[in-house]
């Protein structure tokens, strides 16, 4: 670790972060714990420091949608940070992990809105995720991000863990929330890095969520202190693997969004997976014409 450069550092240091090894343990027995193959692949390599499938494929010579050659020794941040190439896809990294925790949250047993508007008529505001019944009824008003601690600006900060996610989050406190929500409401900055480390705030929150969750499902069980708490680590690690592999998927799909991309744009035509080749598109078309054909009445 000591001789490692700062990007080797920082990306182990968040690949040891919480919640961000959760979809190597994850059970794959439900659709939000299962990832295909190629999402796993891909986002076993990212951990490790490995171009993905389809990034790999892309030459020093190619030339990304911005018009320029992306770093070949620091390709995978640069791709994924880069506008042109990432961009739309970076709907997707964010989206995912939000939608999964609106569904957790109302699978605790709380009211959840998705993008609402807060504040009042001059300062209106939305956010991603508002629990109504936070506690009480107080909101707790969420807005997501998940930023990469080895995009250029991130690695001048400090080598310390987290501290992407923590930066991002007093920018998110900073420009919004605390403008536009009044307690007893809550501002909560939801913030992921692209290895899946979870901010403490939002930490807090899934573990709020599961004490909820067990509250309300097993009231009258008789538990004994001790066994509740196992229970709440069994929830909580559940949470957790179900937003790592959120995460996950959200990161995959923009690295390979953005490999796509810069791919296409030096005309290396990648085969869709489904898609028609031509053989077999004329295989079809001919059998399709046969049969019309036969169908024919000719005698
Ligand atoms: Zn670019």
């Amino acid at each position: 670790m000591q001789i490692a450069d700062e990007a080797t550092k920082q990306r182990l240091l968040s690949c040891a972060g919480a919640g961000a090894g959760g979809f190597l343990t994850a059970p794959p027995v439900s659709n939000d714990l299962r990832m295909g193959a190629a999402v796993f692949i891909d986002a076993v390599r990212f951990r490790l420091g490995i171009r993905s499938i389809n990034a790999a494929k892309i030459k020093s010579t190619h030339v990304c949608l911005c018009n320029k050659v992306h770093d070949q020794n620091n390709l995978m941040s640069d791709i994924i940070c880069c506008p042109k190439a990432g961009g739309s896809s970076w709907i997707r990294r964010h989206d995912i992990p939000k939608n999964k925790f609106a569904e957790i949250a109302r699978q605790s047993g709380h009211s959840v809105t998705v993008e609402s508007r807060v504040g009042d008529d001059e300062r209106r505001y939305r956010t991603d995720v508002t629990i109504n019944d936070f506690h009480g009824s107080a909101k707790a008003e969420l807005d997501f991000a998940v930023t990469h601690p080895l995009s250029k600006g991130n690695l001048q900060r400090r080598c310390i863990q987290g501290i992407a996610a923590e930066a991002y989050a007093k920018k998110k406190v900073k420009e919004s929330g605390l403008r536009s929500i009044h307690a007893p409401d809550v501002f909560i900055p939801a913030i992921f890095d692209t290895y899946g480390l979870i901010h403490p705030e939002l930490v807090k929150v899934i573990h709020t969520l599961a004490e909820n969750h067990i509250n309300q499902s097993a009231t009258d069980a008789g538990y004994s202190v001790e066994q509740r708490m196992m229970l709440k680590g069994v929830v909580v690690n559940g949470f957790m693997q179900r937003l790592s592999i959120a995460v996950m998927k959200g990161v995959v799909y923009n690295i390979d969004g953005a490999a796509k991309a810069i791919l296409r744009n030096n005309g290396r035509d990648l085969q869709r997976k489904g898609s028609l080749t031509t053989g077999r598109s004329e295989v079809l078309l001919s059998s399709a014409l046969r049969a019309q054909f036969d169908s024919l009445d000719v005698t």
